[in-house]
């Protein structure tokens, strides 16, 4: 159990190359973000998965949450703000996002071919 918790520790920081700027990166961020339309008599309500490094996250929040405004408009402080700002704090968080380090141990296990479960 301890050499998981080092081995994902270390895993937290290697350098990853941004799927988005090309750019290597020791903060991958992985978020869902809201894709919301209102139109008053109809609504669309969804997430989008973006991956990208803490910068091009920010931007994407950033560009989301402008669209957004149009696309969801009154009920746009009900699901976007709460969950953009709380993605956009954890961008300022070193270190790649959970399900990237998950990746990452996932590769290495099955590139080693052994079980550090046991
Ligand atoms: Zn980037």
């Amino acid at each position: 159990m301890k050499y998981i918790y080092a081995l994902r520790k270390q895993l937290e920081r290697v350098p990853l190359q941004c799927p988005v700027c090309g750019e290597t990166s020791d903060s991958i961020k992985s978020y869902s973000l809201p894709d919301v339309t209102f139109m008053f008599v109809a609504y669309s309500w969804g997430y989008e998965h973006h991956v990208a490094c803490a910068k091009c996250m920010r931007r994407t929040i950033l560009v989301t949450g402008f669209d957004g405004l149009l696309s969801a408009n009154v009920v746009w402080p009900i699901f976007y703000l709460p969950r953009l700002s709380v993605h956009l704090v954890r961008t300022f968080v070193k270190g790649h996002s959970e399900d990237i380090i998950n990746d990452l141990h996932m590769k290495l296990l099955e590139e080693d071919g052994t079980d550090t479960n046991q």
